[in-house]
């Protein structure tokens, strides 16, 4: 009877487009650039919706530093979830628009403004049952 090798749990991103450093601090987004026609993505990309170019992309490391393109106060989520919170898109400093959540200020629509400049950071946002841990990015006022 063959016995699985116990492995030491890792820590990993919650989407592929995160990218984890050996410190949190070191975390960033990741996406791609169509080689053809300059088009940027967030995370990977296997097709290029502009040009229609497949399999040219470089991948490029996207800046942590965006402004608030639209936003939304979630007040009814799913269970387990926290309400009400900060539903946002984030246009980031040199192209990339990422969903993502504000927070570090009270859900309230007078604390959050379109244009209003935030920075990412990351945490552990859970872990399953072999330890692994799970790391997800945010966004807060810059
Ligand atoms: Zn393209």
């Amino acid at each position: 009877m063959a016995e699985k090798a116990a492995t030491a749990p890792e820590t990993r991103p919650l989407v592929p487009h995160l990218t984890l450093g050996e410190t949190r601090d070191q975390d960033y987004l990741n996406g791609s650039r169509c080689k053809s026609c300059n088009t940027l993505y967030v995370g990977p990309r296997l097709f290029c919706g502009k040009c229609s170019t497949p399999g040219q992309f470089e991948n490029v490391r996207l800046a942590s530093e965006g402004e608030v393109h639209v936003f939304t106060i979630i007040h009814q989520a799913t269970p387990y979830v926290q309400a009400p919170y900060i539903a946002a898109i984030v246009d980031l400093k040199g192209g990339g628009s990422v969903n993502t959540n504000i927070v570090g200020i009270d859900p309230l629509p007078e604390n959050v403004r379109f244009g209003m400049k935030v920075k990412m950071f990351t945490e552990k946002v859970s872990e399953d049952r072999e330890g692994n841990s799970y790391v997800a990015y945010r966004f807060k006022p810059a």
